[in-house]
């Protein structure tokens, strides 16, 4: 593995408290100093204030020497709501966009409310209004809403087709899933590059939780090798940060030259992933003035 070749885009969640906050800062602090390809925002994310997002994308673009990439639903909110969000982004000088239809937050008896039918035409309005740098969302374990697995990989297309220029997967942690998922996708044509997204395992139960929902599958022997460690924060760690650096160079071994780490605002995990990958500090943070 010539792991030098590997780029790295890190994703951040708006912070809610000042605690988090501080975290965030910390880990955006850290991981610049890897000089990713970009960092990016998450917006509205399970149900989250969609202003704290954009205030978060704003303020990294402000503080950051790092591209930011912005992302942007289409839930909850009108056409023009989200297009006048995507100007903010540009006028701040944001040229980065990850463009999502999202998941509006259900209420009872009422349709769930969305800007556009689904992230293709987000992704044609976008193109409209400026030369935006797009990437959307792709499920190597197929979107759970998603007719077929045909389907999902035909809307991914259009996605794609309508003007992104790459696409991040959800989460996953089968390395085979993902080539799978790649050589469909290049058979259907799709020939754009499709970053995988990888989750460092901060907490099992969390993710597998999480993983019902989203639709990614846990291996059964990850729980079984987090439980054994019981309590033991150091061991766990270090499982969860060998588990994450077998995967990624399975995936560079077969050809994948960009990982997008999703950090849940923690920093260790992903600077210790991304260094054993062979990337390597080249920047001293700065800290701006007090
Ligand atoms: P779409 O691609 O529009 O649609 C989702 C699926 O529905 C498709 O894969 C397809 O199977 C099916 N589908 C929809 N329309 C059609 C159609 N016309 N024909 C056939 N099939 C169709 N959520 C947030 O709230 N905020 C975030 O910041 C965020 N960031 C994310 C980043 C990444 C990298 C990923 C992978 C997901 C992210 N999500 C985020 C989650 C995402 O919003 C949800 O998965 C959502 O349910 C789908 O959004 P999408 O853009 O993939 O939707």
């Amino acid at each position: 593995m010539t792991a030098s070749r590997v780029s790295f885009s890190y994703e951040f969640f708006p912070p809610r408290t000042p605690q988090m906050e501080h975290r965030l800062w910390r880990a955006s602090g850290q991981l610049e100093r890897l000089q990713p390809v970009f960092f990016s925002m998450t917006y509205g994310a399970l149900g989250s204030a969609q202003q704290g997002s954009i205030d978060s994308a704003l303020a990294l673009q402000r503080e950051s020497p790092v591209t930011i990439a912005a992302h942007l639903t289409c839930a909850d909110a009108t056409a023009a709501e989200v297009l006048a969000v995507a100007r903010k982004f540009r006028d701040a000088g944001i040229r980065r966009l990850v463009a999502l239809r999202g998941d509006a937050v259900s209420v009872a008896g009422a349709d769930p409310v969305y800007a556009f039918a689904s992230a293709v035409e987000l992704v044609s309005a976008l193109r409209e209004l400026d030369d935006f740098d797009i990437s959307v969302a792709a499920y190597p374990e197929v979107h759970p809403q998603a007719k077929s697995e045909i389907a999902d990989l035909q809307h991914l297309r259009r996605k794609l087709d309508a003007g992104a220029q790459r696409a991040i997967t959800q989460y996953f942690f089968d390395a085979d899933c993902y080539l799978r998922f790649r050589d469909r996708a290049a058979a259907i044509g799709i020939d754009k590059p499709l970053v995988p997204g990888i989750l460092p395992i901060h907490n099992i139960d969390r993710v597998i939780a999480f993983s019902q929902r989203c639709g990614a599958s846990v291996p059964r022997h990850y729980a079984d090798r987090f439980a054994r460690l019981g309590a033991n924060e150091a061991a766990r760690y270090q499982l969860a940060l060998e588990l994450a650096v077998a995967l990624c160079e399975r995936l560079i071994d077969e050809g994948v030259d960009q990982i997008h780490l999703y950090t849940l605002n923690q920093t260790d995990l992903c600077l210790d992933i991304s260094l054993a990958l062979g990337a390597s500090i080249n920047t001293p943070r700065i800290c701006p003035a007090a």
